[in-house]
């Protein structure tokens, strides 16, 4: 068994730092560490109370390896729900390979990947859910994703499953006791409690499976593509943005000066601005090549911009809107927003004369405007830009998260749900033919099952080896 041995691992990011966690979790993980520690006060650790700290040296045989702060966590009282000591040393390399090969001398093993998480989810200290939050939380780079992951890690996904869960294996069982009696035509069940539960399960099943769309975007970021030629001045706009926002940037491999073109946070959702950079390679204008190109990433977006030179529009207008009016034709509800940059170049008359031009678009192509925003900007002024970053963010849902319902952001939950919905169908579609409970016990036990997957109630290793494998190792 597993939770027989007591595992070692590097708890902070490999590589030197200040300071190094050295994370010990299991039967053994008081004795390991006491045999190698030695208190400044002379103490035995094996004597100490939990939660409390102490100082020392970490020592093999006569030789010091390191003066480290050992914290101690006794019975359940921890992370894993086991006996854990965490020791807190200096952060070189060679000390922390130093502590943990000693460990293993002692008879720890190395941890795998989120061993730690998955013993804490053995020990019946967080369900799977929760624990598979834990990994959304240490990969969240937004407050979007951290908020949906922390909601996720404190259960608010999970009691919702275990409650609904639970209320319909009450049914199972009143449904399976008419089993047992079935030669006196007995209904144990309330037929029409049964169908209200039946129809509340539903709904709720709908809004989760619902919710996957939104929570799937907070999480990797929402994807929004950008259309434009070249120097229409999409960089100096993802600048202007970023600039106030101070957010967080990674870099697309090999590009020198649009380095920013990945990913920004607004207002605490992450925006992910889809193939920035192949733009630079195809004019995006009808009937070139281009208009492919944009297609393909128009489908992967959920918000468009599509970005034009002001002073281009004059000698160029027929062919932005032609441009324009395919894009809508074939996207018709996908949120567009056309930015008409470099208005600090134009006169006032100019600029009207524009934006009454794309008005009158506007009105022939999406007459309600609920898919559709105009937006003038100069993204080397400075003007327009928290209007556009307002646009925007208005057409991302996020209401679910504002009103801080559960979303799920789960790929295998996800599946979970639409299994057990499907088999909840089913025992819908019993109840209206009026079948036998026999049938029905089985379409039940299927839907129990399937809850049961999210939250760990029904596992088996395969499950469990999968989802933790991709955890870090010390987690
Ligand atoms: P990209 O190729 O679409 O990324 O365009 P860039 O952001 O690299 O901009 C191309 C050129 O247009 C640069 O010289 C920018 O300084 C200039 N530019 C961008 N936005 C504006 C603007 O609002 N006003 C003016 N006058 N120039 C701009
Ligand atoms: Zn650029």
């Amino acid at each position: 068994m597993i939770l027989k041995d007591t595992i070692v691992a590097l708890a902070t990011p490999s590589g030197a730092g200040a300071v190094a966690i050295v994370r010990v979790s299991g039967p053994k993980a008081i004795e390991s560490v006491a045999d190698v520690f030695e208190s400044v006060k002379n103490k035995d650790l094996r004597k100490q109370k939990t939660h409390t700290l102490h100082l020392g040296y970490i020592k093999d045989g006569e030789k010091i390896i390191d003066q480290v702060l050992v914290s101690l966590f006794k019975g359940t009282n921890s992370y894993t729900g086991e006996p854990t000591v965490e020791i807190s040393c200096h952060g070189s390399t060679f000390i922390q390979q130093q502590i943990i090969q000693l460990l293993l001398r002692k008879g720890c093993r190395m941890a795998t990947a989120g061993e730690f998480t998955m013993r804490s989810f053995l020990n019946g200290k967080m369900d799977l859910s929760q624990a598979e939050a834990v990994a959304d939380l240490i990969a969240s780079d937004n407050e979007a994703a951290h908020q949906l992951a922390m909601q996720q890690m404190r259960g608010g996904f999970s009691n919702e499953i275990a409650r609904l869960r639970e209320e319909l294996l009450n049914f199972a069982s009143l449904i399976e006791l008419e089993l047992d009696f079935s030669e006196e035509d007995v209904e144990f069940a309330d037929r029409s409690a049964f169908r209200d539960l039946i129809n509340r399960i539903q709904f709720v099943l709908k809004r989760l499976i619902d919710s996957f769309a939104v929570g799937n975007v907070i999480k990797n970021g929402i994807p929004v593509a950008i259309v434009g030629e070249p120097n229409v001045g999409k960089s100096t706009l993802l600048n202007a943005i970023l600039n106030e926002e101070r957010a967080i940037v990674s870099n697309i491999a090999g590009t020198t000066r649009d380095t920013i073109e990945d990913e920004l946070v607004i207002d605490g959702i992450g925006f992910r601005f889809i193939d920035t950079a192949g733009i630079r390679e195809t004019k995006d204008v009808v009937e070139s090549i281009g208009i492919q190109k944009t297609f393909e990433k128009i489908e992967q977006a959920q918000v468009v911009l599509y970005l034009f030179d002001s002073l281009k529009f004059k000698v160029q207008s027929s062919e932005y809107i032609i441009e324009i009016e395919k894009i809508k034709n074939k996207y018709p509800l996908k949120p567009l927003v056309v930015i008409i940059n470099k208005v600090d170049l134009l006169s006032e008359g100019e600029l009207n004369e524009i934006t009454s031009q794309l008005e009158t678009l506007n009105l022939k192509l999406d007459p309600s405007g609920a898919n559709w925003h105009l937006q003038t900007i100069s993204a080397k002024q400075n003007i327009g830009i928290e209007e556009l970053k307002n646009a925007l963010l208005s057409f991302v849902n996020t209401g679910a998260l504002r009103n801080n319902e559960t979303i799920v952001t789960n790929t295998r939950h996800y599946d979970s749900l639409l299994k057990a919905l499907e088999e909840i169908q089913k025992v819908q579609y019993g109840l209206d033919m009026g079948i036998s409970a026999d049938l029905m016990a089985i379409d039940i036990r299927q839907a129990l099952f399937y809850f049961g997957e999210i939250t760990g109630q029904v596992t088996n290793d395969e499950l469990l080896g999968n989802i933790f494998a991709n955890f870090c190792i010390g987690k």
